[in-house]
């Protein structure tokens, strides 16, 4: 086997990762360009390497948005590492599908005890059990479904929908994934109900307690209550004990999201944010934002696999095999039928870092916020628009005398679309209450110190001069 090809692209791998921090982060181009480089027909006759090679280089490279720079510091990280590398190289020769046990055993025993060490390196309760999903987004429908499944007694599956009214309970600050599983899962946008929070972006349980009972009052069907820890916005911490208790009394399904703030669970210092998860049936999180290990790989924990299995499980002949009653078939344990071989980047990752490096990496992240949340406190033009848990930070520009909501929204827009614009940091907003917030978010393996205080100070410049713009304007 000639590994000319091989050996040009582990070069690649090794000179592109030394070389990001020179790259711009993100990309200047119009939608379309690079559609418009690429042929409209596959080749009728094979290329040579080199010329595929050269087109990626020229046309794919330099029109990504890079986010493994260490100036990425947009939505959530999505942080891939060496060793989770090197496992999906072996995933990708392998060519596995790990639908069945019997389609690849060590696959799903791998998965198995993955799932094992996830839950005792974040101190999970005990009984939960699971497997790898591809994203959360996922991960939530299967919880959204499962608990249809078992109120209905496994009849939605069966018969359709026949005039339940379920409802669905979050708060105003869970992610997006979440209304998107209510729709496809046939309960309807309309009967997601949003529930408030406090200052701190965190559900208020007395208001879920509330609107359980006003509901139940109207003749509907409280269904399950997604809690987050780590809201997409802020990473605001929802109450889990007190929601937890709420759910267990009125026996509602109670799942919770921890899609990137999961990881943080690896510190002792960051329990606090998982009290009370005893009281969950099903909990999400992604190796695949915080934990070095590269899209896709959502670790998705649930109390009762049996559940899982009935409203998923499905039976065709061609499926069928000998050991059916004795091992796992994740193919019924979510939505697709085909499954990578996700744990064995988790199985590198885990033996590379060692929980202690993992830890490390997280606990530097978590400094490099914090350090940022302090030059932000210590800067009069500057505000803090949320408490930093981890480390995201949400700030906005208000120089001295602007007090109208509508400027300081457009400055801080214009402020984030002119950095972005210099290719030198990528940032992305939210939204908090009408106001117009910048999110930045250190976490990636590149991330690093030096960086950050460059991006400081490149986002102070940038501040006055598009102050003293408006000023001259
Ligand atoms: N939940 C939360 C809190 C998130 O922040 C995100 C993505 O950022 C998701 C869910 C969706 O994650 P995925 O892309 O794995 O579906």
């Amino acid at each position: 086997m000639d590994l000319t090809n091989f050996l040009k692209i582990l070069d690649w791998i090794d000179s592109y990762r030394q070389n990001l921090p020179t790259l711009d982060v993100n990309p200047s181009i119009v939608p379309g360009a690079v559609l418009q480089q690429l042929p409209t027909a596959a080749p009728e006759k094979g290329e040579t390497f080199d010329q595929i090679f050269k087109d990626f280089e020229s046309m794919i490279v330099p029109n990504m948005t890079h986010w493994q720079h260490p100036d990425f510091y947009a939505y959530f990280p999505a942080s891939n590492s060496l060793p989770s590398l090197e496992a999906e190289l072996l995933t990708a020769a392998l060519g596995a599908q790990c639908m069945l046990w019997v389609t690849s055993p060590a696959a799903e025993e791998l998965e198995i005890r993955m799932m094992e060490w996830l839950r005792s390196i974040l101190d999970l309760p005990p009984h939960l059990t699971g497997c790898i999903q591809d994203t959360a987004s996922s991960a939530t429908l299967c919880a959204i479904l499962s608990a249809r499944e078992l109120q209905s007694d496994f009849g939605i599956n069966e018969n359709g929908f026949q005039g339940q009214r379920f409802r669905v309970y979050t708060s105003t600050q869970a992610h997006s994934s979440v209304e998107k599983a209510v729709k496809i899962s046939g309960i309807g946008a309309a009967n997601l109900v949003k529930i408030a929070v406090d200052e701190n972006y965190a559900l208020i349980p007395v208001a879920l307690e509330s609107a359980i009972k006003a509901d139940l009052d109207a003749g509907f069907s409280p269904l399950i209550v997604i809690g987050t820890i780590g809201t997409t916005s802020t990473t605001a911490v929802d109450p889990i004990e007190a929601i937890g208790k709420i759910a267990n009394k009125y026996k509602l399904w109670f799942h919770v999201d921890a899609a990137y703030a999961g990881t943080a669970l690896i510190l002792p210092e960051c329990r606090w944010m998982s009290a009370g998860l005893e009281h969950a049936d099903s909990f999400v999180f992604n190796p695949h934002k915080w934990m070095f290990t590269h899209f896709d790989c959502s670790a998705y924990f649930v109390k009762d696999p049996l559940i899982l299995r009935q409203t998923f499980g499905i039976q065709a002949a061609y499926l069928n095999t000998a050991v059916d009653e004795n091992v796992a078939n994740f193919r019924d344990w979510g939505i697709a039928l085909g499954r990578r071989f996700r744990a064995l980047k988790l199985w590198f990752v885990m033996r590379s870092f060692g929980v202690e490096g993992i830890r490390d990496r997280i606990r530097a992240h978590i400094f490099l916020g914090k350090w940022f949340e302090n030059q932000i406190e210590g800067a009069p033009d500057f505000e803090l628009m949320a408490p930093v848990f981890l480390n995201l930070v949400c700030f906005r520009f208000v120089p001295n005398g602007m007090d109208d909501v509508a400027s300081i929204n457009k400055l801080n827009k214009d402020l984030l679309e002119e950095l972005n614009r210099t290719g030198k940091i990528f940032l992305t907003p939210t939204d908090l209450n009408g106001q117009y917030v910048i999110r930045l978010v250190p976490g990636n393996e590149q991330s690093n110190m030096n960086s950050l205080q460059a991006a400081w100070e490149r986002i102070r410049q940038m501040a006055r001069t598009l102050d003293k713009l408006r000023l001259n304007a």
